[in-house]
């Protein structure tokens, strides 16, 4: 997706000014004045409450997939009302619309290795909040995160052999697991929540996200997806 610099200046303005539910979306060419079976949800708490059933339908294996098939898919072609932003691994293990059993135009979804944040990732983030409208913006890590694990064998060698870009990863993900070094219990466990809690405070620092958060139109969530049992734990 190319921005002419016309169209960011205007979302920059428009993301920061803006009261929620008002903005015209510039960048994708949608308005926000979609059907929808569900009743709209505008809170975070709301948001949040849809995410945890769907999570549990998931876990169950009772899940719903109400929100694919044609009828849907129709239903939000020419407009979408997604109601949390999700910011996920990119392991295979976590697809983020499969574990919390929501479809198409529920969610906005950016996934990096370890929900490592760049420039990309963070401005795709302000645009799910600031611009689609979401109310609530989860940040959720995964257990057995192999780009966790990988930092942290690079850690202990005081050196990284990742070839590409990868080392980059390797490094934004350097500080969660120097944070835990010390601490007790699983090391790669601590390592995800502590780098979910850094991504966190640095998404708050956003010109766009902070203070849409200090407002109360936002929610910012930290969470841990357990492969084992298919639950997602929200902090
Ligand atoms: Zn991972």
């Amino acid at each position: 997706m190319t921005v002419p610099a016309s169209s960011r200046r205007r979302f920059l303005i428009t993301a920061v000014s803006a009261t929620l539910g008002t903005t015209l979306v510039t960048a994708c060419g949608t308005d926000r004045a979609a059907p929808q079976a569900e009743p709209p949800i505008t809170t975070g708490e709301e948001a949040l409450r849809r995410l945890k059933e769907g999570n549990e339908r998931f876990a169950a294996d009772h899940g719903l997939h109400s929100d694919e098939g044609t009828e849907r898919r129709v239903a939000v072609s020419k407009a979408q009302h997604p109601f949390a932003t999700v910011l996920g691994c990119v392991d295979s293990r976590v697809p983020i619309e499969l574990v919390f059993d929501r479809g198409l135009g529920d969610l906005v979804v950016v996934r990096s290795a370890g929900g490592v944040l760049d420039q990309s990732v963070t401005g795709s983030l302000e645009f799910g909040i600031a611009e689609l409208g979401t109310p609530l913006l989860v940040v959720l890590g995964h257990q057995r995160c192999g780009a966790l694990d990988a930092t942290i064998k690079a850690v202990d060698a005081k050196h990284s052999e990742a070839e590409g870009e990868i080392g980059y990863l390797v490094e934004a993900l350097s500080p969660a697991v120097r944070q835990v070094s010390g601490s007790t219990g699983d090391r790669l466990a601590n390592a995800v929540h502590a780098n979910v809690g850094l991504v966190l405070a640095q998404l708050r620092k956003s010109t766009v996200i902070g203070p849409l958060e200090k407002a109360g139109k936002v929610k910012l969530v930290g969470a841990y997806y357990e492969l084992d049992t298919g639950k997602v734990l929200f902090n």
